[in-house]
């Protein structure tokens, strides 16, 4: 049960490792293929000897060669891709926790224009804790907004979201 399953599930992917960046012909996986001795040129992959000449005039390369590599086997190129996919995708969540944590007692309130706009009305005198505590009555309006954008799907934080 459990091996039928994974049988369907690499069958559904790409049946080759990458394209030749050349030819654009298939790299199968376990396949021979070329690479080049330029170290900043190694993002490319090529199908054959003749494709790896091919790129040599256009990258202005004086002294290249080609070298033989196998690509990986299915098994190693899905294990590997994902360990990258998790690295990364737990990279992006700690940035941002530490983005947010950062935020999260920041003052929103433009404290000149408010006091400004507080002694125009009433002639009062604004305390600095009143930026404090509009900014977390801010923040509150604003993460329910973040969950209504949220919620239709949007990226963008809109009016009609408060
Ligand atoms: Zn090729
Ligand atoms: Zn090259």
């Amino acid at each position: 049960m459990n091996n039928k399953n994974k049988e369907n599930e690499l069958a559904q992917n790409e049946n080759f490792w990458r394209k030749c960046s050349v030819c654009k012909k298939k790299i199968l996986f376990n396949q021979i293929y070329q690479v080049c001795s330029v170290s900043t040129c190694k993002k490319n992959v090529y199908c054959s000897y003749p494709c790896f000449e091919v790129h040599l005039p256009i990258m202005n390369h004086k002294s290249a060669w080609a070298e033989e590599e196998r690509a990986p086997s299915k098994e190693n190129y899905r294990v590997s891709k994902s360990e990258d996919e998790y690295i990364s995708e737990h990279e992006n969540e700690r940035e941002y926790k530490n983005k947010n944590e950062d935020y999260e007692n920041d003052i929103l309130i433009v404290a000149s224009k408010l006091k400004q706009y507080v002694k125009a009305k009433s002639g009062l005198n604004t305390s600095a804790d009143v930026m404090e505590k509009l900014s977390d009555i801010v923040r509150e309006l604003c993460n329910d907004a973040i969950t209504r954008a949220k919620e239709d799907g949007r990226k963008t934080l809109m009016d009609r979201d408060f």
